[in-house]
This record gives structure tokens, sequence and C-alpha cells, in this order.
């Protein structure tokens, strides 16, 4: 956990179309994007200065933006650009790289039509989502109070700040139990993800993976999904009941910040970090650094 708060960190970031200091990157308390979730961000890597994948990042948050309605006053290429500036100007080489947008404070209430939208890119030191050496062994994962929507219930599709209210709240009480992330099940009880990841398991040396039919389809899995193709492994996307995973070899999770991240124990059922687990996570770990 960070020991300087976010706010104190310092240095400077991308704001509305210019490279500012870090505390000029402030919004009005009665903003919309606060009060209402009318906010969508990215979460990116940069490696040895390259943001990984950071077209398609880029144009998730551009969709994401589009789902809600809302119109980002600055073009593809702009974006793309203020990303690399965020990260260079800070100096960074490995990063953290966060590009959101969210509603202004010119109207509140539910309507927003007149507010104008924001945009910021601002890059930090990460280093790995949970602890390394926990990481390594395997993380613990504890099955969430709440269910992934419907796509008739939220905009499933989008990375928005609202979606994730869900999360915090499961990932609060996972970690009060002694787990380090909850896995959530969707709204017809098939397995779904983590608070911030996918999930991949492995049975019989094939990976079984959950169809990204109401949540979020990762950039890295959709890395993950290729990598082990290209390495022979079988891949299957389907629908997976909870009951199934008491039966599967190996468990790891996967997403921007938590990379490949192994899972050691699910509720009550336990699990080594296997073989393929670990090919991937090296596989991985080469491929975003372009070995
Ligand atoms: N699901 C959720 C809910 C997430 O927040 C993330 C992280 N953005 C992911 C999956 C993984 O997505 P990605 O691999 O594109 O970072």
């Amino acid at each position: 956990m960070a020991t300087v708060p976010f706010d104190k960190l310092g240095g400077k970031l991308w704001y509305n179309g210019e490279l500012v200091d870090w505390d000029a990157g402030r919004l009005h308390i009665l903003s919309h994007g606060l009060h209402y979730a009318s906010c969508v961000f990215e979460g990116e890597r940069a490696y040895g200065g390259q943001i990984f994948k950071h077209q398609e990042h880029t144009d998730r948050l551009f969709k994401s933006a589009e789902i809600l309605g809302m119109d980002i006053p600055y073009s593809n290429k702009e974006l793309y650009d203020a990303g690399y500036d965020s990260l260079n100007v800070q100096g960074f080489k490995d990063a953290y790289v966060r590009a959101f947008a969210w509603r202004g404070s010119e109207m509140m209430a539910i309507s927003a039509q007149q507010t104008t939208t924001h945009v910021a890119v601002v890059s930090w030191d990460m280093g790995s989502y949970f602890d390394p050496e926990a990481r390594m062994a395997g993380i613990k994962l504890q099955w969430a109070k709440y269910k992934r929507p419907s796509p008739e219930c939220a905009p499933v599709h989008a990375k928005a700040a609202g979606l994730y209210m869900i999360c915090t709240v499961s990932k609060h009480e996972a970690e009060a139990a002694g787990y380090n992330d909850a896995l959530m099940v969707d709204w017809r009880g098939y397995v779904a993800e983590c608070t911030g990841a996918n999930i991949f398991f492995v049975k019989d040396g094939a990976l079984h993976t959950p169809i990204p039919d109401c949540f979020l389809d990762g950039i890295t899995r959709q890395t993950v999904i290729e990598l082990a193709k290209d390495r022979g492994i079988e891949v299957v996307e389907r629908h997976i009941m909870p009951e199934e995973v008491a039966d599967m070899q190996e468990v790891f999770i996967v997403g921007t910040a938590a990379e490949v991240t192994p899972i050691n124990q699910i509720g009550d059922v336990h699990y080594q970090v296997g073989e393929v687990t670990r090919d991937l996570l090296t596989l991985y770990h080469n491929h975003v650094r372009g070995e």
C-alpha cells in the first residue's frame, strides 16, 4: 500500500489538454462524475517506456465514453499522445497509466446534458498489484456476495466507475476475512471474474475461462488467450459453474494491474501453483517487455 497519498505524489500530469503540476489536478466537489458516477477510465502499464497495448486501451476509453453517452473533446491521437506525455513528463519507464474522463459541474442532477467532459491522464509508480511474494505463492479468493449484473441491468461492457461499487464492497469483505480478492458470479450464477481481473482455470492441460458476455473482456485476457494458443494450449471459453472449481487443477487471474497472478484458494478449495500457470506468467512477463 502506498504510504504517500495519491494527491501528494507530486510531479506533473495531463489535464484537459495540458501538462500541469500535480496539485492542479483538481475538480470541484460538485462534479457530476463524482455524484452520479459519470466517469470512465482506463488502467494501463508501461514497460521499458512502452505503454502495453496503448492503442487498444485508448480505443476502449472512447468506447466506454460512447456507451455512457459522453463526448470526449479530444481526438483518439491526442489521448494516445497524452498517455506518453504523462509517462515521460514523470520520467517513468515502468509505471501505471490512468486515463479517465468525467462529467463536470455545469449541472448537478441526474440529467447532465449540458455538462462538459473533462479528461486527465496520470502516471504513477505501481509495482506489483498484490504483494510480490504472496503473489508467486498464489493468492486467495473469497466468493463475493454481489453478482455481475446482466447486460439488461447495466452498461457492462464499459469500463465505468459505477460498475466498481460492488467490486470495492466485495473486495473489502474478502480482505476483512483474510482473502486477497473476491470472485464474482454473474446474474445467472456462472463464474464471472474478480473485482479487477479476469479468471482462467487449468483442467487436463487446457485453459477454461468464462465467456465475457456480462463483464469486461480484458486486454490481458485476450493477450493470454493468444499466448496460450501460440503455445499450443487449448483454450475453452464457456460458462463455468461454481461447483466446477473444485475439479480444476490450476487457477490464475489476469489484468493490467494483476498481470498473471496465481490463485491458491477459492473459498475452501485449495490449489497448487502449477506448471501451466508458471509458464504463462513467464510468457506474459516477457511479452509485455517485448522479449
Ligand atoms: N475486469 C475488471 C472488472 C477490471 O477492472 C479489469 C482491469 N481493467 C479487468 C477485468 C482486466 O482488464 P484488462 O486486462 O484490460 O486490464
